[in-house]
C-alpha cells in the first residue's frame, strides 16, 4: 500500500489518511501557496506500526523515495555537511489534539552539518549552533525520553554564567558549549551518543511521533473528547524554514476574523527573529500582526492576500501559522479555526451575506451547545479586568458570592439568604448539600469530568474546576492566589464559561440572546450582529425542522415564557407539583384516608384548586396541545418523614399529651413506608390503589377545558397516564376517564386525548399492546434510563458517575444525553411497534433528554413527532431539530 504522500498528492478531504495538518498542507500546496515542500506519512502506516510494533513493509523504501525527491526539489541533501537540508517531523491526527503529541525540528543537523548550516546562513554561527542545541533538546526529550528539565537547567546555567536572562545574549561559543553539555546529558540518559546519521535521526523521530499517539496524556485527552483510540496520527516531514535568521525573519499566527466576536479584521500576533516554539513559550512578547506592515510590507500584503484566499476557499474562519525567512513568506499550517459561541453565529451569518455559504450550511456551522452558552448571564466587564486565576470552565454561567470552604457553612449562609461560592480542592459526594446551596463551585483540582464538574453541570450550576493557582487550605478556611489571601466571607466571582476567577463582585448582565427570545429586542431594529445572526439562523431552523418542540411546564408563568421561546405546546405538565406547598396536607389526608367520606372530602377540596390550575395553563397555551400527566408522586415526597414523626410522637407521649391522632398517622406512614420509593407506589399504581384520585384530576382537566372553550378559547388537553407497564393498567384508567369526559364535555366541542408515558422498560417492550389503549405515547426517558440501567437517578450522579466518565464507560451521563444503544433501543422498539399497532399514534419525549442536542438528533431519526423540554431549552431544541433535518 501507499504509505507516503507528497504534499502535492493530497487534499483537504483526506484528513482520515493524512491527518488535519497534512491534508491542509496539501490543500495549500495545490492552491499554489508558499508551503515548504514535504511529505506526509499516513495514519494507516501509524496504525500498522501500533498494532504490529514495527514499521510496515515498504514504508522505509517509500520514505527513501520521497526524501530523494524532496532533496532534488530543494537542491540539498538531508544533513549534507556542506549544504544541509533540514526537516521538521510533526504529528497531525485527524482531530486536532493540541499539545498532545510530538514535534521535532532541525532534523539533519550533526557535528558536521552544523558548519554547513552556518555557511548557508551567511556565516551565522550563532544561529547554526542554536539550531543544533534545539535539535538535541527536542530529540532527547521526545524521542529518547530524556527529562526535559535537564536541558532547561543547562540552558539556565549557561545564561547565569553569562549574567543574562535572555537567550539572545548567548553567542556562538556559548551555544557550542551548550551543545556539548546537551550531548553529555543525552549520553548519560540514553547510554549512547547523540545519533549523527541524519536518516537515523529521521526514522527515530517518525517512530517517536507514532508512539506519541499512545502517550498517557494523549489517551486521556481522547477519552475525554470521545476521539476513537484506533485512528493513529499521520507524520509530516517538512523542509525547515527559519524565522530566527535575523530581523528580516520571524514567525506568527493569525485568524482571518476575530475568533472571539466574529468581527472582520486582522487578528494575529507576530514575533520577529523567532521560531514557532518561542511564541508558545512566551520568551518574548509578540506584537500585533498589523505591525508587520511596517517591518515587511511585501510579506504583510502577501499574507493578507493569502488569508483572503484561504477564507474564500475554505468558506470559513481559518487560523494559520506562518514564518518569514529573510523576507520570504512561508505557510506552515492552516485549519478551520476554533471560535467562541458568539463568533460561530456571527461568522455563519456573515458568510451567508458574503455569498460563501447558504443558510443550510450556516445552520450546520452552529449548534445547540453554543446557543445554550449564549443564554447564560455574563459578567459585565467594562474593560479588561484581570482574573486572579484561571481554571477550567466546567459548568457555564456567572456567579458572585461569599467564599465558604465547607458544605455545612454553605448551607448555613445560603439559608440566611447569602450568595455563596463553595471553594474546595476537589469535591466529593459529601459536598452535595453544599453544592446545592451554593451559587457557584470553585475547585483547585480536577478537570471537566471531576466530581465537581459533573455534578455542577447536572444541576446547571456555575463551576470552575482545576484552578491550580489556588492554594486551598480548608482547615484554615482560606485560599491564597497570586499574593492575595481570601478567607471565608470574602467575595469572589467565577465565570464557568471561561474558567476565570475574579476577586470581589463583578456585576452580571443578562444575555442579549435571552432578551431577544423573550421578545424585548427586535432583531430587525437593533445593531447587535449576534442577535441578528441568531434570529436569522433560528428562523431557518424553524422552517427546516420536522420535530415539533413543546415544553415541560406546570405553571401559567412557565408556560407563557416557554411560548415566547417558541414552544408549540406543553409536552409534560407534572401535576404532582401542584400538590406541594399548602395543598400537601390535603394530599396527605387523601393518601391516609381510611375510607369513603374522609377521602371524598379531601378530593372535593382538591377539585376546584386543580381546575383553576388547568384553566390558567390552557389559557396561556390557547390553541396548542397541553399534555397533563396524572399525578406521579413517589409517596415519600408527600408524607411526613417517618423518623421525624416517630420522634414527635415519643416526645408528646413523654409530656403526657393526647397523641391518638399522631399515632394513627405514624402507623399509617409506617405501613406505607417504602425502601425504594422510586420503584414503589407511584404513577398509575397509585391511581389504581386510591379510588377517585385520577377521576378527580380527569374531571378537573375536562371542566377546565370546557370553561376555557366557553370563554372563546381553545383548550387541547391530552391526559397522560404515568408509569404504565401493562396495557391492563391503562385500560382500567381509560375506562373510568372516558365516562367522566363524556359526562363533562357533552357537546362543548372539546376533544380530550388519552395516552400514556412509556417510561418502564416493560411498556417499551409491549408497546404494540399498549398502543391499543393509547392515542399517544410520551417517552419518559428519565425513568426509562433509571430503570433501563438500574441506577437511581437521584443518587448516582454524585456517587460514582465521575469514575465512570474517567474510565470512559460512558462519555456523558446517560441522564443528560440519551444512551442510544440501550435506552434508545427501547424507544425505537416502542415507536415502531406502537405505530404498527396504531398508525398515526402521536409520539413524543418529555424526559430531560428532550432538550439535549445529541438526543434531539436521535429522536428526529427515530421519527418522533415532538420533543418536550424545560422552557430555557426550547430554543436549543428548535435549533437542533432544524440541524437534524437538513
Ligand atoms: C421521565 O421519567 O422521563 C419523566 C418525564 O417523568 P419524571 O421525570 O417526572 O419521572
Ligand atoms: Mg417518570
Amino acid at each position: 500500500s501507499k504509505y507516503v504522500y507528497d504534499f502535492a498528492e493530497g487534499n483537504k478531504d483526506l484528513k482520515d489518511l493524512l491527518g488535519g495538518k497534512g491534508a491542509n498542507l496539501a490543500e495549500m500546496t495545490n492552491l499554489g501557496l508558499p508551503v515548504p515542500p514535504g511529505f506526509t506519512i499516513t495514519t494507516e502506516a501509524c496504525q500498522a506500526y501500533l498494532t504490529t510494533g514495527r514499521e510496515p513493509d515498504g514504508l522505509a523504501a517509500q520514505i527513501e523515495a520521497h526524501l530523494e525527491s524532496l532533496e532534488r526539489e530543494m537542491g540539498r541533501r538531508l544533513g549534507d555537511p556542506a549544504d544541509p537540508l533540514l526537516v521538521s517531523v510533526r504529528s497531525g491526527a485527524k482531530f486536532s489534539m493540541p499539545g498532545m503529541m510530538e514535534t521535532v525540528l532541525n532534523v539533519g543537523l550533526n557535528d558536521r552539518s552544523v558548519i554547513g548550516l552556518s555557511t548557508q546562513a551567511g556565516g551565522n554561527d550563532r544561529f547554526a549552533w542554536d539550531s543544533y542545541r534545539r535539535l538535541i533538546q527536542m530529540f532527547g526529550k521526545t524521542v529518547c525520553e530524556v527529562p526535559g528539565e535537564e536541558f532547561e537547567h543547562a540552558l539556565d546555567d549557561a545564561k547565569h554564567a553569562k549574567g543574562t536572562r535572555n537567550d539572545l545574549d548567548l553567542d556562538a561559543d556559548d551555544l557550542r558549549a551548550l551543545v556539548d553539555a546537551y550531548k553529555k546529558i543525552f549520553a548519560k540518559h540514553t547510554g549512547r551518543e547523540f545519533p549523527q546519521e541524519p536518516r537515523e535521526q529521521l526514522d527515530l523521530a517518525i517512530r517517536a511521533v507514532f508512539d506519541s499517539w499512545n502517550a498517557e496524556r494523549a489517551i486521556l485527552y481522547r477519552r475525554q473528547e470521545r476521539i476513537p483510540a484506533d485512528l493513529g496520527t499521520a507524520v509530516n516531514v517538512v523542509s525547515m524554514v527559519f524565522g530566527n535568521l535575523g530581523p528580516d525573519s520571524g514567525t506568527g499566527v493569525a485568524f482571518t476574523r476575530d475568533p472571539g466576536s466574529g468581527a472582520q479584521g486582522i487578528y494575529g500576533d507576530y514575533l520577529a527573529n523567532a521560531q514557532g516554539e518561542d511564541v508558545v513559550a512566551g520568551i518574548r512578547n509578540t506584537v500585533p500582526l498589523q505591525e508587520l506592515e511596517q517591518l515587511d510590507k511585501t510579506s504583510y500584503d502577501q499574507l493578507l492576500g493569502i488569508m483572503a484566499r484561504l477564507e474564500e476557499h475554505y468558506k470559513d474562519l481559518c487560523d494559520i501559522e506562518f514564518t518569514i525567512e529573510r523576507g520570504k513568506l512561508w505557510m506552515l499550517q492552516t485549519r478551520v479555526g476554533k471560535r467562541t459561541a458568539a463568533a460561530a453565529f456571527v461568522i455563519a451569518g456573515q458568510l451567508v451575506d458574503e455569498g460563501l455559504i447558504d443558510l443550510d450550511e450556516a445552520l450546520h456551522r452552529v449548534n445547540g451547545a453554543q446557543l445554550a452558552q449564549l443564554m447564560f448571564p455574563r459578567f459585565q466587564l467594562d474593560h479588561d479586568v484581570p482574573p486572579v486565576a484561571r481554571g477550567i470552565g466546567a459548568s457555564p454561567g456567572a456567579a458572585s458570592g461569599k467564599v465558604v470552604f465547607t458544605s455545612a457553612r454553605a448551607v448555613e449562609l445560603a439559608a440566611e439568604g447569602e450568595s455563596v461560592i463553595l471553594v474546595r480542592r476537589e469535591t466529593n459526594p459529601d459536598d452535595l448539600n453544599g453544592m446545592i446551596a451554593a451559587k457557584g463551585i470553585l475547585t483547585s483540582r480536577g478537570g471537566k469530568t471531576s466530581h465537581a464538574a459533573v455534578v455542577a453541570r447536572g444541576m446547571g450550576k456555575t463551576c470552575v474546576s482545576g484552578a491550580d493557582e489556588l492554594e486551598v487550605n480548608v482547615p484554615a478556611k482560606k485560599f491564597t492566589v497570586g499574593g492575595h489571601t481570601v478567607g471565608e466571607g470574602d467575595v469572589v466571582s467565577i465565570d464557568g464559561t471561561t474558567g476565570k476567577v475574579y476577586l470581589g463582585e463583578v456585576p452580571v448582565m443578562p444575555s442579549e440572546v435571552v432578551q431577544y427570545f423573550e421578545g424585548s429586542l427586535d432583531p430587525e431594529h437593533i445593531d447587535n450582529p449576534l442577535v441578528r445572526a441568531v434570529h436569522r439562523i433560528m428562523t431557518h431552523a424553524d422552517g427546516a425542522r420536522r420535530l415539533r418542540v413543546r415544553t415541560n411546564a406546570d405553571t401559567g408563568a412557565d408556560a407563557a415564557r416557554a411560548r415566547r421561546f417558541g414552544a408549540e405546546g406543553i409536552g409534560l405538565c407534572r401535576t404532582e407539583h401542584m400538590f406541594l406547598g399548602d395543598r400537601r396536607e390535603l394530599v396527605e389526608r387523601l393518601i391516609l384516608a381510611g375510607g369513603g367520606r374522609e377521602r371524598d372530602e379531601a378530593l372535593a377540596a382538591l377539585l376546584p384548586l386543580q381546575r383553576a390550575d388547568f384553566v390558567e395553563i390552557f389559557r396561556e397555551m390557547d390553541g396548542l396541545p397541553v399534555t397533563v400527566r396524572l399525578i406521579d408522586p413517589p409517596l415519600h415526597e408527600f408524607l411526613p418523614p417517618l423518623e421525624q414523626l416517630a420522634v414527635n410522637v415519643a416526645v408528646a407521649q413523654e409530656r403526657g399529651e393526647d397523641v391518638a391522632k399522631e399515632e394513627a398517622l405514624l402507623s399509617a406512614v409506617r405501613r406505607m413506608h417504602e425502601e425504594n420509593p422510586m420503584l414503589g407506589l407511584r404513577g398509575v399504581r397509585l391511581g389504581l390503589v386510591i379510588p377517585g384520585l385520577f377521576a378527580m384530576q380527569v374531571r378537573a382537566i375536562a371542566e377546565a377545558a370546557v370553561a376555557v372553550a366557553r370563554d372563546g378559547g381553545t383548550a387541547c388537553p391530552e391526559i397522560m397516564v404515568p408509569l404504565v407497564g401493562a396495557v391492563q393498567e391503562l385500560e382500567t384508567v381509560r375506562a373510568e376517564a372516558e365516562k367522566i369526559i363524556a359526562e363533562v364535555v357533552g357537546d362543548s366541542g372539546v376533544d380530550v386525548l388519552i395516552g400514556t408515558m412509556i417510561e418502564v422498560p416493560r411498556a417499551a417492550l409491549t408497546a404494540g399492546q399498549i398502543a391499543e389503549a393509547a392515542e399517544f405515547f410520551s417517552f419518559g426517558t428519565n425513568d426509562l434510563t433509571q430503570m433501563g440501567w438500574g441506577f437511581s437517578r437521584d443518587d448516582v450522579e454524585g456517587a460514582f458517575f465521575w469514575r465512570y466518565l474517567e474510565l470512559g464507560i460512558f462519555g456523558i451521563s446517560p441522564f443528560e444525553s440519551i444512551d442510544a444503544d440501550g435506552v434508545g433501543r427501547l424507544v425505537r422498539i416502542a415507536a415502531e411497534e406502537g405505530r404498527a399497532a396504531r398508525p398515526g399514534l402521536k409520539l413524543g419525549v418529555c424526559g430531560e433528554h428532550g432538550g439535549d442536542p445529541d438526543s434531539v438528533h436521535f429522536f428526529h431519526e427515530v421519527g418522533l413527532d415532538y420533543v418536550s423540554c424545560s422552557p430555557f431549552r426550547v430554543p436549543v431544541a428548535r435549533l437542533e431539530a432544524g440541524r437534524a433535518a437538513i
